[in-house]
């Protein structure tokens, strides 16, 4: 691939990742990030995997003030396209924070469309969720399965599918204006890069389970709480679709591939994920085994808001995009093991 990309989040988790890979693919790329919830040192190191045209821009995509420099400096990187990660993905802080949430995470995909328009580079790759879903739909979960974002979070991100959709829609007669957007809806991101010198480094607590996980055989955490153990699945416990972060960032390359090819439509909804699930219970063994840790736990009352078992159909992705999730979930927790073992404080180790 010998593109041009603009990756907005591009020093976060996943980000960080898509940057590798795309670099990897023979491209260059411009990562806007305003560091609120990343590290610079993820942006060197990125630079160490995967050496390249890398150029980093610390500016924030939500912030009025800095929307003449982004504009200006995106136009100056000549662009291809863009994949859009930037944005707030906390759950619980969208539920106290809700206008915040809009605000930012709206609030910096317009700045970045102005962006792409001004650079005559219709091309997006959008990082969504499977959190868009409702939480009634059979599994495996396709894409035309019915959507109901259950918090702030996840509304924002249907939002801005729907918005991306129409600004698809009004361009796509004209020619050499057209769009081409993919909204990914990503499953479960875990593990890190199998160097171990990216990864996860969550602010806090950790929301999510496969850190807090880490986090206890590392010994930064007493206990695992697992949020219920009499859901309706094999064991209990919630069932999700676990994906391998690398695997993750191979289909925002392989998404922006199909984009540029001629076949590609205004507009695509894509599931990433694995298309099988796993259980808290095997998560949780599976990292023992990984770690050769103890990982202690406690089983605690359902955590609001969460779903039995959830995972994907995978079946487009693969038609479209020609990918499909290859690493295990003996790789998710070996990788995420060497990152967290190697990076115990993360990025301040
Ligand atoms: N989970 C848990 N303990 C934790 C965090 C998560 O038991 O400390 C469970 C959660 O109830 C769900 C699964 O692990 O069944 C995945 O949760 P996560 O927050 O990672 O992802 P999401 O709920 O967004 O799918």
């Amino acid at each position: 691939m010998t593109k041009r990309i603009i990756v907005t989040g591009g020093a976060g988790y996943i980000g960080s990742h898509v940057c590798v890979d795309l670099l990897g693919a023979g491209a260059s790329v411009l990562i806007i990030d305003n560091l609120s919830n990343a590290h610079e040192e993820a942006v060197r190191r990125i630079g160490e995997l995967a050496p390249g045209g890398i150029e980093f821009l610390r500016r924030d995509l939500a912030d009025p003030a800095h929307r003449r420099d982004i504009i200006d400096a995106v136009a100056a990187f000549r662009p291809d396209g863009a994949v859009h990660l930037a944005g707030l993905k906390a759950v619980g802080e969208s539920v106290a924070e809700p206008a915040r949430y809009y605000r930012v995470n709206i609030g910096a995909t317009l700045t970045l469309i102005d962006a792409l328009e001004a650079a005559q580079a219709r091309t997006m790759v959008f990082s969504s969720s499977a959190t868009v879903y409702g939480d009634a739909n059979p599994n495996p979960v396709g894409e035309d399965a019915a959507t109901a974002p259950a918090n702030p979070y996840g509304r924002t991100k249907y939002v801005i599918e729907e918005m991306l959709k129409d600004l698809a829609r009004s361009k796509a007669s004209e020619p050499g204006a057209a769009w081409r957007i993919a909204n990914l809806r990503y499953f479960n991101p875990v593990g890190a890069h199998p160097s171990g010198r990216i990864g996860e480094d969550p602010n806090g607590v950790p929301n999510n389970l496969f850190p807090f996980i880490a986090q206890v055989a590392v010994g930064r955490r007493d206990r695992l709480s697992i949020f219920g153990d009499d859901y309706p699945t094999r064991d209990g416990s919630g069932v999700r679709d676990y994906i391998h972060v690398c695997d993750l960032a191979r289909g925002h390359t392989a998404a922006l591939d199909y984009l540029g090819g001629a076949a590609a439509p205004h507009v695509v909804d894509i599931n990433l994920g694995a298309g099988r699930g796993y259980s808290v219970f095997e998560a949780v063994a599976a990292f023992k085994r990984a770690s050769n840790r103890d990982i202690p736990y406690m089983v605690a009352p359902r955590r609001d808001g969460d779903i039995a078992e959830i995972y994907a159909n995978a079946e487009r992705a693969q038609r479209l995009l020609g990918w499909r999730a290859e690493k295990t979930i003996d790789d998710m927790c070996a990788d995420h093991w060497r990152w967290q073992s190697a990076n115990p404080e993360g990025y301040r180790s």
